[in-house]
Parts: C-alpha cells; structure tokens; sequence
C-alpha cells in the first residue's frame, strides 16, 4: 500500500510536470505566431522631474493582446522569450514600435525601452538597431537602452564597447532595477550608464522600514558621487516623491504619478498636465 501510495505520488508529479512543459509549449508557440502578426502593444509611463514635475521621459512597457487571453504582463512571457531565442525578433519589433510611436510625442524629450540581456549580447545587436533608427528615422538622442545587471554579468569588456559604440551614436543608456542584482561597484564604475533607476523594492518600504529608507538614502548617494541621474521607481504616494525629493534623487517614475497606458492615453495625459 506504501508502494502504491508511493507510485501515486510521483505519478502526480509527472503529471504536473507534463502540465508544465506542455503550457511552456504552447506559450512558446502563441509566442511565435504573435510576433509576424504584431499582437503587441507598447504601455507608456512617464518619468518626471521630482522638483519642476516636468515630464523627462517615459518608459516603454510591453503587453501581449492575446486574441483568446487578453492582456498578458511581459513578466509571463518576456522568460519564456528569452528562454527560445524570441527575444530577437520580439525585441526588434519593440524597439521598432517605440521609434515610430515616437514621433506622435513631440513634446516628450526621450522613450526608455527594455533590453532584455540576452538580446543586447547579440552579435547583431547594434547593427539591428542602426536599422530601425535610420528605417523610422529618429534621432538616437531621444532613446535610452535599459539594461539589467544581469547584462553585465556575462563580459564587462564586450558590455562596455558595445554600449560605447551605441553612446557614440547618441543613446544613453539606464541601469534597471538597481540593487537587486549582483553587480559590483566596480562593474559599475567601468560601464558608461547615464541613469541609475532605483528598483521599487527599495522605496515600497521606506516608510514603514527604517532600514529600507535608510539602503534607499545610500543608493541615491551612491548614484549622485557616480555622477548619474537618479531615477526612484514604483513611487506609489506623495510620501515616496517626498522622500526623493529630499534624498536629492532627480526624477520618478511610479502609480502615483500615471500607470503605464497606450499611446493615446498617454498622449491626452501629458495634454491635459500641461495645459493645467
Ligand atoms: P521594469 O523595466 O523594472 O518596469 C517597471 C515595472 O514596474 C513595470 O511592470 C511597471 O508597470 C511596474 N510599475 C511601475 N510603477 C509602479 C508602481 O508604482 N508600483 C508597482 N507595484 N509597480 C509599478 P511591467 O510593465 O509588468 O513590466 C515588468 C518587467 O517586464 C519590466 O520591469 C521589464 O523588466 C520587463 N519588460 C517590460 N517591457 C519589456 C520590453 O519591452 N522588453 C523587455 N526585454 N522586457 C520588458
Ligand atoms: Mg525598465
Ligand atoms: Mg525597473
Ligand atoms: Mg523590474
């Protein structure tokens, strides 16, 4: 009975992994299919000047309009992305998207896109998006490369020339999500970022935490000494753009101010901000 009750078990199991390999499958395969028939929508949310309230920027959010689905969170399926390779054509049909929409924002200085790691160690990385800038003609100045840690990781000195490269071309370049990853300082000195964004786990305390406020102080000290811009994510209240305000961080980016929203969305948003 304990044999059986054991072969149940593990029965169970491989039942569960199956269920998983198949879903992974047939993600993987929506995903392919979506990609030629642009089932994907770029999110906009902006980043302001934490003392003129200015809009700097803005970040360029992925959603997958699945036709059976819906809306689907990049955090469901940029993984899986990287996991097959999708990366590639999916990353360049959203860097081409962000550089068309660009030109329906006039007034907004520059668009943040994520890179995701595997896409930027892409032997034909740069070439891919020299591309797209001269195919939508936009000028390099008004985008800036996201890039996490982990992109790091792999070869500082292959990361470093190639983000000279694109810098010497006029993109800027923001390290994401900082303080969650394994970077070190060193690392950090030896890449040419021009933004340090505050990953939003940081600031989500600060209130509450003394000792989260207190980490929050140091990474934005640590930014300015390094001479970068200090952008605080996921500033979900007037306290968290207090807060940045006071540690002497340079713009945010959060609910607070806007969620991430389509194009026309953000569009009537910055409309109405500046028209009072
Ligand atoms: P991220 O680049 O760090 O983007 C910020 C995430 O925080 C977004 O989630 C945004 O909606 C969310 N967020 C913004 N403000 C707040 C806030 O006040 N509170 C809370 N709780 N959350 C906030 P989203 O859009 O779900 O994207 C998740 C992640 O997926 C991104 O993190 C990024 O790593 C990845 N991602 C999104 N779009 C792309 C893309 O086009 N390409 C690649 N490679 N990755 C992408
Ligand atoms: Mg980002
Ligand atoms: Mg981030
Ligand atoms: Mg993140």
């Amino acid at each position: 009975e304990a044999k059986a009750a054991g072969r149940n078990t593990i029965k169970f199991f491989q039942d569960e992994m199956e269920k998983t390999v198949k879903y992974k499958l047939a993600l993987e395969n929506d995903l392919r299919q979506a990609i030629p028939k642009k089932q994907f929508e770029l999110y906009y949310q902006p980043q302001v000047c934490v003392n003129s309230g200015n809009v700097l920027g803005a970040e360029a959010l992925v959603r997958w309009i699945h036709p059976e689905k819906g809306l689907i969170s990049p955090l469901d399926f940029i993984p899986s992305a990287e996991q097959s390779g999708l990366i590639h054509p999916l990353g360049a049909l959203i860097f081409r998207t962000a550089c068309e929409q660009l030109h329906s924002f006039p007034k907004i200085p520059r668009i943040s896109v994520n890179i995701s790691a595997k896409q930027f160690h892409a032997p034909n990385f740069v070439e891919t998006i020299e591309q797209i800038i001269k195919d939508t003609n936009i000028s390099p100045d008004r985008l800036e490369l996201e890039l996490t840690e982990s992109a790091m990781l792999a070869d500082i000195e292959e990361t470093a020339s190639k983000m000279n490269e694109l810098k010497s071309m006029g993109f800027t370049f923001a390290l994401d999500d900082f303080g969650t990853g394994y970077s070190s300082l060193t690392y950090l000195k030896q890449l040419p970022f021009d933004v340090l964004k505050i990953d939003r786990s940081f600031i989500a305390n600060i209130m509450e935490d003394p000792e989260h406020a207190g980490i929050a102080t140091a990474v934005i000290s640590l930014g300015k000494a390094l001479d970068l811009h200090v952008v605080g994510e996921g500033v979900e209240t007037e306290d968290h753009l207090h807060f940045l305000k006071r540690q002497g961080a340079h713009s945010a980016q959060g609910y607070y101010i806007s969620r991430p929203v389509p194009a026309d969305q953000f569009i009537a948003w910055h409309t109405q901000r500046m028209t009072g």
